[in-house]
């Protein structure tokens, strides 16, 4: 099977070819033909976050141009195609819209079968992809947008153990990032002052913890991260290179913290598992990477290169080869969803959502 996905969910637009035979992953070893994504970055950098109609238009112009591109580095024509997978939610409806409109183009002008693909469940069958690792398996999914793990049992059954309650990780280094004046994307510039700094000056709260589960929380760390610095400020005027290291290193102790123990919980809840895995940008981290490998102990722990735990159509392709085996596709009556959780049994129906 050659595979094309197509993502648009949130900042990044990105086509990819992937192939795969019939059988398992792991003894098919999936091949990445092509993995194209155009960032919108730039675009956004005015606005201090991303502006939903300026990334629908930016999809909107950018999608033929990512598909062509991933086709010619592949050295394919759209008629090696096997499918057309694309992401169709959860993220920013518009850019799914984006997405899903120019996939179902692609089907109605080639005939080739359509394939809707959850973004997260793009993001979590990943470690097959890389890994090739077998069913089930334990996902930790860590990114700007999203924490929660998740058990996960097939390409469509995924058991949510637990998740924050408030902010994701990823938004909680981009907040201690703009609070303390470091340049966005916050996680790797307040990982760089963290190597410098140390992690026990400052005690920052480890949510949560007291409470049994997986839940967790991130919100009323950036309210402890701001006080302190706010005191620093007030004593000596201003905040030296020193104390910012310092501060990111608590900031970062105390997610990795808070992330190693609840994964502590979630594998004690998901006996039989056969590995444990990280996707989303966060598990670029690399202190949070080497506690939840301490975490895993024997279990093989799995987190795939970073070009493949951000947002990018490999995942997509993959997700949508996945379904393909199950022999589940979609039609032209396939809708764009802004909401779409993995579990639907675990997520309370508040407000809007379905
Ligand atoms: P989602 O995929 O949930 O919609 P997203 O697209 O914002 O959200 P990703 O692209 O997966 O998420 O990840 C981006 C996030 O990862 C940012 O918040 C960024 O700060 C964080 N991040 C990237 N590298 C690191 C790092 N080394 N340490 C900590 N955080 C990091
Ligand atoms: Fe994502």
């Amino acid at each position: 099977l050659t595979v094309l996905g197509i993502e648009s969910s949130c900042d990044d637009t990105g086509a990819a070819l992937v192939r795969a035979g019939e059988g398992a992953p792991e003894v098919l070893a999936p091949e990445i033909l092509a993995n194209v994504v155009a960032g919108q970055t730039e675009l956004h950098a005015a606005f201090g976050g991303v502006v939903p109609e300026i990334a629908a238009r930016a999809h909107a112009e950018r999608l033929d141009l990512v598909v062509e591109q991933a086709l010619a580095r592949a050295g394919l024509t759209l008629g090696d195609l096997d499918a057309i997978a694309v992401t169709a939610g959860p993220g920013l409806i518009g850019g799914v819209l984006s997405g899903v409109m120019m996939a179902k183009g692609l089907s109605a002008a080639t005939g080739l079968p359509l394939v809707g693909v959850n973004h997260l469940a793009g993001h979590a069958l990943t470690p097959r992809l890389t890994d090739g690792i077998e069913f089930p398996y334990l996902m930790l999914l860590v990114s700007g947008g999203h924490c929660q793990f998740l058990r996960v049992e097939g390409p469509e059954s995924f058991t949510r153990l637990g998740g924050t309650i408030d902010d994701a990780p990823g938004e909680a280094f981009d907040k201690c990032a703009k609070l303390l004046g470091l340049p966005q994307p916050g996680g790797p510039a307040v990982e760089a002052e963290a190597r410098q700094g140390d992690p026990k000056r400052f005690a920052f709260p480890r949510p949560l913890l007291d409470r049994p589960g997986c839940d967790l929380s991130f919100s009323g760390l950036k309210t402890a991260l701001m006080r302190a610095r706010d005191a620093l400020v007030a004593e000596q005027g201003g905040l030296t290179r020193q104390d910012r290291a310092d501060l990111c290193a608590g900031f970062q102790a105390a997610i990795a913290d808070t992330l190693a123990e609840k994964s502590r919980r979630a594998l004690t809840a998901s006996p039989g598992v056969t590995a444990f895995a990280v996707a989303g940008g966060v598990a670029a981290n690399a202190t949070l990477r080497a506690r939840l490998t301490e975490v895993a102990g024997d279990l093989p722990f799995v987190a795939p290169p970073l070009s493949l735990c951000t947002d990018n159509a490999a995942m997509i392709a993959w997700a949508g080869i996945e379904r393909l085996r199950l022999g589940h596709a979609d039609d032209l009556t396939l809708g764009a969803r802004p909401r779409w959780p993995l579990d639907p049994s675990a997520v309370p129906l508040i407000g809007s959502g379905k």
